[in-house]
């Protein structure tokens, strides 16, 4: 009940951020895991639960493996890396070429059949369908929609999933025409910035009209990774 208090209270005041709240939100919970993972990544004598996870998953996606390389050091990455290409060739030993042949057959690269899960995106995929719920169920009275109408509101992928959740027409209708105006605020204000390039009016750029290429970009295609 407290955690569900608290998500809700976060949904909130993420509406108040800089973009889509719910890609806010989750935008910071990948950063708090990474740092999990990355600040255990240099232990060498010990593994920590967060890495034999990581190890037993066999790494992460293609996008977050880029980013923990990103933000390790050589030694964490160095480190990680060792261990995952261990396991990779006593895989590859065991197995031999059939391992490989079959997996060519069923159409995947020898890493979609070795790699199963990324755990950081499941764990990100949880937190998100909790937040797509709770959004729902602060939306469903009036008491915080003119503070979301504010909002940059959903992105376009975000607004795509609330929808699997919505079983009250009228809510749907709500956060679509929302939606419709605030889409309008950050189109009026990208166009608006690319009209002030340069100066005198350059020096008349809105707070809004500055904030609107990021904005414009995650309405359409959501946080980076989505
Ligand atoms: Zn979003
Ligand atoms: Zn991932």
């Amino acid at each position: 009940m407290e955690e569900t208090k608290d998500t809700r209270t976060r949904i909130v005041e993420a509406f108040s951020s800089n973009g889509c709240p719910l890609c806010t939100m989750l935008r910071r919970d990948e950063l708090d895991s990474f740092y999990q993972w990355v600040g255990q990544s240099n232990e060498i004598a010990k593994n920590s639960a967060r890495i034999k996870q990581l190890l037993d998953a066999g790494g992460f996606c293609n996008f977050h493996f880029w980013r923990f390389q990103e933000m390790s050091t050589h030694y964490g990455s160095a480190n990680i890396g060792a261990q995952l290409i261990d396991k990779l060739l006593e895989t590859m030993r065991t197995h031999k070429q059939k391992y490989f042949v079959d997996a060519i057959k069923h159409r995947e690269s020898h890493f979609k059949i070795w790699l199963i899960e990324c755990h950081l995106c499941y764990e990100l995929g949880e937190k998100e369908r909790v937040y797509l719920k709770e959004l729902l169920a602060i939306l469903r009275h009036n008491g915080h929609r003119s503070r979301y109408e504010k909002s940059c509101g959903l992105c376009m992928p975000h607004l795509m999933k609330v929808i699997d959740y919505i079983e009250d027409v009228s809510l749907l209708k709500y956060l679509f025409e929302t939606e419709i105006d605030q889409l309008e605020k950050v189109k009026t204000d990208a166009a608006s910035l690319v009209s002030k390039r340069y100066p005198p009016l350059r020096w008349r750029q809105t707070e809004d009209e500055k904030k609107s290429w990021f904005r414009a970009i995650e309405k359409i295609a959501g946080r980076r990774g989505a």
